[in-house]
């Protein structure tokens, strides 16, 4: 007995310098792939402002080939301008309004001709402060509203039929959340209060839940007309888009 704790105590400070070397170099190599893969691993097309090349990665764990270094466009962000451009574009006159404003979107929807606002909840990121949970603005007001990875941080029950409200009928809402298409429903949990919590659970710190399936749900009964537009095939590899990733257009009915 006591020479197998001999035994095990020998050990022990041999473990205690083998695993942080293992760790360490576990680290480097991934360093070493991170700065190898950080500049591109194949050439992409961007559909937005034609660049082709190796696009950059970005996001903490990073996703490869994600922005275009000419117009900063990401995956989500091609999606959308090949959305415009093949399945629901925005007339050359509209009124839109676009939440929480990407530079790389508003560089290719504020184009001439159109009235183009920003809103934000934060007064310093766009045109109006709004709460997207009640809109201060009439009924009817505009024919487009773009709301790319806004509704998770807030109360889609309240938002959606606001968005719904402030849509001139027959006007579309462009909306995208982070999406598990394998839940049957969304993932919200009243006990994650902390904004680490918060990371943890819904993969951002000001994130209240994570989409499931229901998405469908929660805009149809918000009055919406529902069309998906997905990232399939060639395009998810020419265009560096990602898999699957859906943006829904939710028409107010005529
Ligand atoms: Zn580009």
């Amino acid at each position: 007995m006591s020479s197998m704790v001999q035994a095990r105590d020998a050990l022990a400070p041999v473990k205690q310098n083998r695993r942080p070397l293992k760790s360490f170099v576990k680290r480097l190599r991934q360093v070493v792939f991170t700065l190898r893969d950080s500049g591109g691993r194949y050439d992409r097309e961007c559909p937005v402002c034609g660049f082709q090349g190796r696009f950059l990665g970005v996001g903490s764990p990073p996703r490869w080939d994600a922005q275009c270094p000419r117009c900063d466009a990401l995956e989500r962000h091609r999606l959308l301008y090949l959305a415009l451009s093949e399945e629901r574009p925005i007339a050359d006159d509209a009124r839109v309004l676009h939440f929480a404003a990407e530079t790389a979107v508003r560089n290719f929807v504020n184009t001439p001709g159109r009235d183009y606002v920003t809103a934000d909840l934060d007064p310093a990121k766009g045109d109006l402060a709004l709460n997207i949970e009640d809109i201060a603005l009439p009924d009817e007001s505009f024919d487009a509203i773009l709301c790319s990875h806004v509704l998770e941080h807030v109360d889609d029950s309240r938002a959606l039929p606001e968005l719904f409200r402030i849509l001139k009928k027959g006007g579309t809402l462009y909306a995208m959340v982070p999406l598990v298409e394998g839940w049957e429903s969304s993932y919200e949990n009243p006990s994650v209060k902390t904004e680490a919590e918060r990371d943890l659970h819904f993969g951002q710190w000001d994130h209240i839940r994570f989409y499931g399936r229901d998405i469908r749900d929660r805009i149809r009964k918000a009055g919406f007309e529902l069309t998906e537009y997905t990232a399939f095939g060639e395009n998810c590899v020419r265009y560096g888009l990602v898999r699957g990733e859906t943006i829904f257009l939710c028409r107010r009915p005529a």
